[in-house]
């Protein structure tokens, strides 16, 4: 047929900017390439961000949230509530500090941790919540503070998708307990690969200073002493670098993403997806960042697979993911007990989702080329009653 050739569109793509590639020559020129000023610099911007809340990076968003498990506090047997929908990093943490995951299952609309179901969850060994925003939509934090203030319990927010987000007007990070960021080269904000933890107090961020690098800390010219069990999580002052060029954008970038999923909704309007029963994420425009859009398909009345489906996007150049898997079902959670059916929302959805490209590189045009491919491939495949 007449379909003129299109660049392959992927599902995400980073946008970094010459003045972020100069500087980053800048620093390679320099003479200082692993932490150090550039560091420290990024360090004091994501603070400002924050609302002047304290901050460590690191170089991931998944030792943050180990890091914050044992700033918490969290012991080998102490139970930590999280969702099943999430990107398996939330739960092996927890399983990496000896402690025991508990899951929530998700609420079918907003795809986070239906807190409905949450205080059911907490027994005498609970310590801590960690709770997701999926695709940057938080949960409604107010209830999940105020859950957790009437239990005693820590907060270690999975804010990785969430940079940009905002609850109520106030920033994701610039509230709540321990808030854990994510830059790796799929987020909104990305320094290639890299994550940021906001803490409460000078103590806290001290600690987290200790954990990142070996527990050490130096004195005077010579003195040396390790008195924290640390590990090898600096970030590079390259990958800090373009951080701080990527950060300086947040704001467009979070304009832009908005921009594309209200095309998104737009295009899909009244079309042959939604009639069919293509399920969209909430219309957010308020809190969201937008990290991702994400449909879930009606397997029940299509006559394709989900890889199937895929494939069909594939083949109109069009890139798509899976986020995610719902994780219990994982060998690795498996082994510890947990099967098919204990929590059915996060099951439905993680073998029906779908994401879609969206990313601050794309237009409209796209979108709605998107939209119209996946039109088709409904009127194509679907079978209506
Ligand atoms: C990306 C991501 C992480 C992990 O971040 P890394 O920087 O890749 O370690 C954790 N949780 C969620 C929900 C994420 O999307």
């Amino acid at each position: 047929m007449t379909q003129t050739s299109r660049p392959f569109l992927p599902f995400v793509k980073p946008e970094i900017d010459e003045e972020t590639i100069q500087g980053v020559v800048d620093v390679l020129r320099s003479g200082w390439i692993t932490t150090g000023p550039q560091n420290q610099q990024f360090e004091a911007e994501l603070s400002a961000y924050v609302g002047g809340r304290p901050v460590r990076a690191f170089n991931s968003g998944t030792c943050t949230m180990e890091i914050g498990l044992h700033i918490a506090g969290v012991d080998p047997g102490d139970e930590i509530i999280t969702t099943p929908m999430t990107w398996v990093s939330t739960a092996n943490v927890i399983l990496e500090v000896g402690a025991t995951p508990v899951f929530v299952d998700i609420d079918p609309v907003t795809r986070n941790m239906n807190l409905n179901l949450l205080e059911r969850a907490i027994t005498p060994k609970t310590k801590a919540i960690m709770s997701v925003y999926l695709a940057g939509l938080p949960v409604d934090m107010d209830r999940l503070y105020e859950i957790a203030r009437a239990h005693g319990l820590r907060v270690i927010e999975d804010a990785a998708q969430a940079f940009g987000s905002t609850w109520k007007g106030k920033r994701i990070g610039a509230i709540g307990d321990i808030v854990s960021f994510s830059f790796h080269a799929n987020k909104n904000v990305t320094s290639i690969e890299g994550g940021a933890l906001v803490v409460n107090n000078e103590e806290e961020a001290e600690l987290a200073r200790k954990y990142r690098l070996q527990g050490i800390t130096r004195t005077g010219f010579d003195g040396m002493d390790c008195d924290v069990l640390g590990g090898k999580y600096n970030l590079t002052d390259v990958a800090a670098r373009v951080g701080l060029g990527q950060l300086r954008q947040i704001e467009r970038f979070t304009e832009k993403r908005r921009q594309l999923a209200r095309a998104y909704f737009d295009a899909f309007e009244g079309g042959a997806a939604v009639q069919l029963g293509v399920g969209l994420p909430p219309e957010n425009f308020t809190d969201s960042n937008w990290h991702m859009f994400q449909i879930a398909l009606p397997l029940e009345k299509l006559r394709l697979t989900r890889a199937a489906f895929m494939g069909q996007l594939k083949e109109r150049d069009i890139g798509s993911g899976v986020h995610y898997p719902a994780l219990h079902l994982f060998t690795l959670y498996r082994e510890r007990g947990f099967r098919e059916g204990m929590f059915p929302h996060a099951e439905r959805y993680g073998a029906s989702t779908v994401t879609l490209p969206l990313f601050t590189l794309m237009s409209t045009d796209d979108v709605e080329y998107v939209v119209k491919s996946i039109d088709e491939i409904c009127e194509q495949f679907g079978h209506n009653g």
